[in-house]
């Protein structure tokens, strides 16, 4: 299958629902991307249903409306689904309310954990869960050398502890041509020095709760209450191989991480469809 090269405004008709990546499409570390303004003012012209879907678990959702509104873009609080967000239903499914929870991240990111029904502890504490929220927020190598180090004396007494990412992103842009490394790159490191230090345990590995997993999407959809969704993002591994997951077709908006050389792409996170930009 090709990928369709299509306009944004023609592609937006074809759909009851536009999913947005935020990162990337519709903002960057310090703006907004392009064209999001406009973007966004169609679908409000046509009366289009549309949703941000979101790994970045550092902001409540009402929080990432406020920041938004600074860059300039209007958006309602419920339009935005995070990754933050999906802690509440994790926690729910696996008792994992009234956990001690150590949590990485800004004071959102304890708070989506407080709000899934976690106890945040100190990192130095003993503790069942470990959420990775975020990269920023906190001083980084000081805390993650107190987190490993709490890990390590748990494990090597026995204990069993939860490792839950619920931004799995390696990489996000941080401006139009800087990027920066995202909370799942710590994910990473954590299970590399924890694969060092305990060779051949294989259940050292963190839950990852946002895109590429469908849960992200699905949760949008059954919000919306249509299956009729088209989701654009700038990444392949994650916006694009969630929405393959979920079964819902996507977009790949070229002006983000993912270049858009697509002859290669293995199936599984190859686009329905490819866009040059989103103001026309
Ligand atoms: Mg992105």
């Amino acid at each position: 299958m090709t990928v369709r090269d299509v306009r944004y405004a023609d592609l937006v008709d074809r759909y009851d629902l536009v999913l947005f990546d935020a990162y990337g499409v519709l903002v960057h570390g310090t703006g907004l991307m392009p064209g999001a303004v406009a973007a966004i003012e169609l679908l409000e012209q046509r009366g289009k249903a549309y949703c941000v879907v979101t790994n970045d678990a550092s902001k409540l959702p009402e929080n990432a409306a406020v920041r938004y509104a600074s860059l300039g873009l209007a958006l309602d609080a419920s339009r935005i689904v995070t990754s933050g967000m999906l802690l509440e239903s994790h926690f729910r499914d696996h008792g994992l309310r009234g956990a001690r929870c150590a949590v990485l991240g800004p004071p959102d990111g304890l708070r989506y954990v407080q709000r899934a029904g976690g106890e945040v502890v100190p990192v130095n504490a003993s503790f069942d869960v470990l959420v990775i929220c975020d990269e920023s927020g906190f001083p980084f190598l000081e805390m993650a050398d107190a987190t490993l180090t709490s890990l390590v004396r748990m494990l090597d007494a026995g204990r069993e502890v939860r490792l839950v990412v619920p931004n799995p992103d390696i990489i996000y842009p941080d401006g139009t041509h800087a990027f920066g490394f995202a909370a799942g790159s710590v994910a990473l490191m954590f299970e590399a020095a924890l694969a060092r230090r305990y060779p051949g345990r294989t259940d050292l590995r963190f839950v990852r709760l946002g895109k590429p997993e469908p849960g992200l999407y699905l949760h949008a959809l059954a919000l919306a209450g249509t299956r009729s969704a088209v989701m654009i993002g700038d990444q392949l591994e994650t916006d694009i191989a969630g929405a393959n997951r979920a079964g819902i077709d996507s977009a790949l908006l070229t002006t983000g991480v993912s270049l858009g050389d697509l002859h290669d792409t293995a199936p599984d996170i190859r686009p329905t469809y490819r866009i040059a930009r989103l103001d026309r």
